[in-house]
């Protein structure tokens, strides 16, 4: 398939984002740890297409089970009559879920999931009598994807600040990095429990009974990978139970494997009161996600008293046949190959290999957890995001691996398919790179 003529920024029809503009490149095919260009050059998979294909690409047994699919039953109307796979999908999600977390609302993106758990998490307060608990809390720097909750109580200032008034009432916490730079170190920064007091600062400015939820990603990914410092999310934990406020972890990217364990909640021993997820949960091969919630906020949501039950939500794709097969063989794979516990065994060395960029021109800190990692370069004064994008995103192609640029960072999260020789093979090409493009 050969790219269409027209390939100008403006005419992308599926992103505003212009790193396209100068040097459009498409992929034509996929197989395992690599793309093909429409040039037909192969390109090592750095970051599982955009931190999702965690099973790898094209893998026989999602692409049987979506073709089945289709042939068997296309789409199913979830709201007049459903169809099995979304509860066969749901009893297999609980099962790797923490405990309480047993039940399951199918959306079709992590922007949907977002919505949906904040939607959630007011109707659970509102079944419970304490409708004034409105007021939701982000974080700076967070990325909930692109809907209108999810930028609300998103922090990243180029995805909200052109969208005029959003939710009223959230606010948000501070964030965690400029309080405490990694700096090359291994392991978790220091000082999470102090730093989370934030969260009692807020809840003191406008008063606890006020407060509907949190929401943090346990790694926030699109703000360059930032690591949770040690005991911050255990306090986050302790603060939301002194005051009945609801605890969100957003594992769009964290979520299947990423770090370790099926959810980070389990990594860091956290068990949040709702999780949301997208990405790994179909290996990128359907559009879908879940939010995951205990009992008790379930009953609320779903089968409150009366005045709850005549809350609609969901959406038409809700639960979709060709997505839940896609789940239900990805979630097989996971778990035949072993997947969730790659980024253990695999750790060390991805930090090994990570670390040796240190001293390549412009590297200003390195940090990584499982199988995500960071380079973040230093960025020219009063440019953001300055050696990022175009130049590198060009550089990138021409060494044959897909890295994410987000501003100052290179942000990197390979499928969990791969062993020592492909981690090699991504970071000799990352600091040819770094390198070239001095
Ligand atoms: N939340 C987080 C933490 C994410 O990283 C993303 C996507 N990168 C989203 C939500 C939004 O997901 P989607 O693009 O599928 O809407």
């Amino acid at each position: 398939t050969r790219a269409p003529e027209r390939t100008d920024a403006y005419w992308m029809p599926f992103t505003a984002n212009r790193q396209f503009k100068k040097a459009p490149r498409l992929l034509a095919s996929a197989e395992g740890m690599y793309y093909r260009d429409t040039d037909g050059r192969e390109v090592l998979d750095g970051t599982a297409g955009l931190w999702c294909v965690n099973a790898g690409h094209a893998r026989p047994r999602i692409v049987e089970a979506i073709k089945r699919q289709a042939e068997t039953l296309d789409y199913a109307p979830s709201f007049q009559m459903g169809h099995p796979l979304p509860f066969l999908l749901a009893e297999r999600l609980a099962d790797i879920a923490p405990a309480p977390l047993k039940h399951v609302f199918f959306t079709n993106s992590g922007s949907e999931s977002v919505d949906t758990a904040l939607k959630i998490a007011l109707a659970y307060h509102r079944a419970r009598g304490e409708g004034q608990r409105t007021r939701l809390i982000g974080r700076e720097k967070g990325y909930h994807g692109v809907g209108f909750g999810g930028i609300s109580v998103g922090g990243l200032a180029n995805n909200r600040k052109f969208f005029g008034a959003q939710l009223p009432g959230v606010d948000h916490l501070r964030h965690t990095l400029d309080l405490e730079r990694n700096r090359f170190s291994r392991g978790l920064p220091k000082h999470g429990a102090e730093l989370a007091e934030d969260l009692e600062r807020l809840v003191q400015l406008h008063d606890a009974s006020t407060i509907a939820a949190v929401i943090v990603e346990p790694v926030a990914g699109s703000a360059g990978v930032i690591l949770p410092p040690e005991g911050y999310l255990q306090r986050l934990r302790e603060i939301c139970d002194r005051h009945g406020i609801l605890l969100i972890f957003d594992e769009v990217i964290t979520g299947f494997g990423r770090v370790g364990e099926a959810f980070a909640a389990q990594r860091f021993g956290v068990t949040p009161d709702i999780i949301t997820t997208a990405k790994g949960l179909s290996n990128g091969a359907a559009p879908m996600g879940a939010v995951l919630v205990s009992d008790a906020i379930h009953a609320a949501f779903m089968q409150g008293p009366e005045e709850v039950i005549e809350l609609f939500h969901g959406y038409t794709y809700s639960g979709h046949p060709l997505a839940c097969a896609a789940a239900l063989a990805t979630l097989d794979t996971y778990r035949e190959e072993g997947l969730f516990r790659k980024a253990i065994t695999l750790e060390r060395y991805w930090e090994d290999a990570i670390h040796s960029l240190r001293g390549l021109p412009h590297v200003a800190d390195i940090r990584n957890i499982g199988l995500v990692g960071a380079v973040e370069l230093e960025s020219r004064p009063g440019v953001p995001g300055a050696r990022g994008y175009e130049a590198f995103a060009r550089a990138f192609h021409e060494h044959a691996l897909m890295v994410r640029c987000t501003g100052d960072v290179l942000a990197l999260s390979p499928p969990l398919i791969l062993d020592e020789s492909h981690i090699d093979r991504i970071f000799e090409r990352l600091a040819a790179t770094i390198r070239a493009t001095a």
